[in-house]
């Protein structure tokens, strides 16, 4: 294998995705990037830790790729201001309507083109300095699949990762403390982050019936239930047979530098995957039935039950 492999983990946040780019990253050679979006904003801007527990100056691996990238430490922050610029051109590019995608790539070329370059540089050196076959990259938001399938020399293969949108929705309620950026996560009304949910997930539906990537869709429930017939399955779609791990009971972790990552992936080392049912217990039953009608019909496309009960097959 000469080119570059990337799995690009896409789909709504709170599915999982930390947990299963670090199960992926302990294939042989594979390497987690963990998010690529949070190497501006929050890696190097806000001084969050990389998940071997460094700020990007210290962390062996994060300052050798930037130091191959800008010739110095890091960007200046005038070049940080321009990056972050272009990084919000890409993140709003429209997801659900193609004519007014089509004008908005058109007058946003010149932003996303120096985006793309950028990624292109960064993921060069990150092989370099990995010496990595497969990335994996879990930043979720299907908007940089229109740059990444204009990367040269790199393979994208899209895994799209689901999860029920009330366990997803009862998740961002909750007040998690995340060491990587020393603060509290964001919580959102599960209004919010259903329309989230939905917005994301349709917006990987469009694009992949635009750009038809290699594509797995995995669902996180069937992955904790049977992991090792999910990453068999993995393997097989995107013909990497023998490369990702097995789960026997746990999964010992080396280390790795993932950048903006969930707290369950910085803080574990050994890992073991459970079913996650606390929200069919606890959920109240209002936020329950505005998440099941608001997602309804990518529910049923996914096969989650609309009225699931504890103790039952979700
Ligand atoms: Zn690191």
């Amino acid at each position: 294998m000469s080119e570059l492999v990337l799995i690009y983990i896409a789909g709504a946040g709170r599915s999982g995705s930390t947990i299963l780019d670090e199960i992926l990253g302990e294939g042989r050679g594979c390497f987690s990037l963990g998010e690529m979006r949070q190497i501006w904003k929050s890696f190097i801007r806000k001084q969050a830790l990389c998940s071997c527990g460094r700020i990007y100056r210290d962390c062996p691996f994060w300052s050798e790729v930037l130091r191959r990238v800008f010739g110095k430490d890091a960007p200046s922050s005038g070049e940080l201001e321009e990056i972050l610029r272009a990084q919000r051109v890409v993140e709003n590019i429209p997801l659900l309507s193609e004519g007014r995608r089509k004008r908005y790539l058109a007058s946003h070329r010149k932003r996303l083109t120096f985006y793309r370059n950028l990624l292109q540089a960064i993921l060069r050196e990150v092989r370099e300095v990995s010496g990595a076959k497969v990335l994996i990259d879990s930043t979720k938001h299907p908007h940089y699949l229109y740059l990444l399938r204009e990367l040269e020399d790199i393979r994208i293969f899209l895994l799209h990762l689901v999860r029920d949108s009330r366990a997803v929705a009862f998740s961002w309620l909750r007040r998690k403390y995340n060491p990587a950026i020393r603060d509290y996560m964001k919580r959102h009304h599960p209004y919010t982050s259903t329309r989230l949910w939905v917005r994301f997930n349709w917006g990987v539906h469009r694009l992949q019936e635009v750009f038809s990537f290699p594509y797995y869709r995995l669902r996180y429930e069937d992955f904790v239930r049977a992991p090792n017939r999910e990453l068999a399955r993995i393997e097989e779609t995107f013909n990497l047979q023998g490369v990702f791990p097995r789960i026997e009971g746990c999964l010992k972790l080396g280390e790795k530098h993932l950048l903006g990552g969930n707290p369950a992936g910085f803080v574990s080392r050994e890992i073991s995957l459970r079913p996650d049912t606390q929200w069919l217990k606890e959920m109240r039953v209002r936020d329950r039935i505005l998440v099941t009608l608001m997602s309804w019909p990518l529910l049923r496309r996914y096969g989650y039950p609309l009225f699931p009960t504890f103790g039952g097959k979700n």
